[in-house]
């Protein structure tokens, strides 16, 4: 039996020098890989009381899915400016060049539910920042975030201090 991380290509130098980019498809195009990584993120959730999954476009959705499923739980979309069809609600955040805004329905949380927020990878956290608070802007309660993949090195998890982060890889 492999290794989860067996599962990932790393590919360095994409999309610029000097990125080591880690490859989801090649865990999902394997039936053991896919089963693996859903089965791990689950297992590190499995203690936490939520009433919502929340994920991003668009590898969120992959992996959000199939926890909100397997917990019998909504999925609620996260989506880059423009997509969402209902009344939304917004959040502007940094790039590395520029901005970036992703929006969810404005009626898809309500004050006071439990949000787990899931995503295949956290780099230096900024993309996860925006959804917390995205979320809290409908009175969401953030209670955990489970990626896929953490790398530890570019320091995401300092952006999320006060908020349970849990990876089922962490590269140094
Ligand atoms: P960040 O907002 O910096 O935490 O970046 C999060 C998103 O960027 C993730 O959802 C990934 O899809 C993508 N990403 C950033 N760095 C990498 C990398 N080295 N390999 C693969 N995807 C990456």
């Amino acid at each position: 039996m492999k290794k989860l991380e067996e599962y990932v290509r790393c590919i360095p130098d994409f999309p610029e020098e000097g990125v080591m980019f880690r490859d989801v498809t090649s865990v999902l195009q394997d039936a053991d890989g896919l089963h693996l990584a859903i089965d791990t993120m689950q297992e590190l959730v499995k203690d936490l009381d939520f009433d919502i999954v929340v994920g991003p476009e668009s590898r969120g959705f992959i992996f959000g899915t199939p926890i909100a499923y397997n917990n019998h739980k909504p999925f609620v979309l996260i989506r880059k400016k423009g997509k969402l069809p209902c009344e939304t609600v917004s959040m502007e955040y940094e790039l590395e060049y520029g901005t970036a805004v992703i929006e969810i329905h404005k009626d898809a949380i309500l004050p006071g539910q439990k949000i787990l927020i899931v995503d295949d990878l956290i780099a230096t956290g900024g993309t996860t920042e925006a959804m917390i608070r995205l979320v809290e802007s409908l009175g969401g309660e953030v209670v955990g975030v489970v990626v896929l993949m953490e790398l530890a090195g570019l320091k995401g998890r300092e952006k999320l201090k006060g908020y349970r982060l849990e990876s089922a890889i962490c590269y140094e």
